[in-house]
């Protein structure tokens, strides 16, 4: 049998454990990053949500920027929800000036986009490959524009003023929401991260 594959996740700041919880009942292994050596042997990575700019802070305070970017660059598989997202993203729009990134996703998205009168939000969405996600949005971005080789997983449904945003993509085996699915105990996001690590292992 397949050992299953290590995925860790970014423990500076964030909803980690929900992380640890639905990465587990996808079928892989989680551990914490808190350190450069705790990248070694990763077969994937999650970035959690939480404050961006504070994560950038850390990243940097921990010595853990450039080694992220480069593992990311070279092909590791990673999933980032929310602030995680950013994280990913090329280019943030209503980031702060100092804000570093990770990059890795040929996207532009825009920080605390659905604005402070719907700051939070739940609502179901058709998720490419998955199906109805109930998705939860807490302060959270969304995909502005994407590159050539980024696929749009989900958007806002209804009529509302934000209605056909982009709020979930994959550029090859990076993935990344705008939305928290380890907060409603649906691990199947998770469920397709861990297929696209598994891919990546075959
Ligand atoms: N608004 C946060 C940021 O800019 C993201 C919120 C979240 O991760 N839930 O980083």
């Amino acid at each position: 049998m397949v050992a299953a594959p290590r995925v860790g996740v970014l423990a500076l700041q964030g909803d980690v454990r929900e992380h640890d919880r639905a990465l587990l009942a996808a079928g892989a292994v989680s551990s914490h990053v808190r350190r450069p050596e705790h990248l070694d042997d990763l077969d994937g990575l999650v970035l959690p949500g939480g404050e961006s700019t504070t994560i950038s802070r850390l990243l940097e305070v921990f010595e853990l920027l450039d080694p992220l970017r480069k593992l990311v660059a070279d092909g590791l598989p990673v999933y980032g929800s929310c602030a995680g997202m950013i994280l990913l993203a090329r280019e943030v729009l209503d980031g702060r000036p100092d804000q570093q990134g990770v990059g890795g996703l040929d996207v532009v998205v825009r920080r605390n986009a659905f604005g402070r009168q719907v700051d939070s939000f739940e609502a179901d969405l058709d998720f490419a490959e998955v199906g109805s996600v109930h998705a939860v949005f807490i302060r959270a971005p969304w995909v502005e524009s994407v590159g050539e080789g980024v696929q749009v997983l989900a958007t806002v449904p209804g009529g509302g003023p934000a209605a056909g945003r982009v709020v979930a993509v994959r550029q090859g085996s990076v993935l990344a929401t705008s939305f928290h699915p380890e907060l409603t105990g649906d691990h199947r996001v998770h469920g397709r991260f861990v297929d696209l690590v598994k891919e990546t292992l075959a």
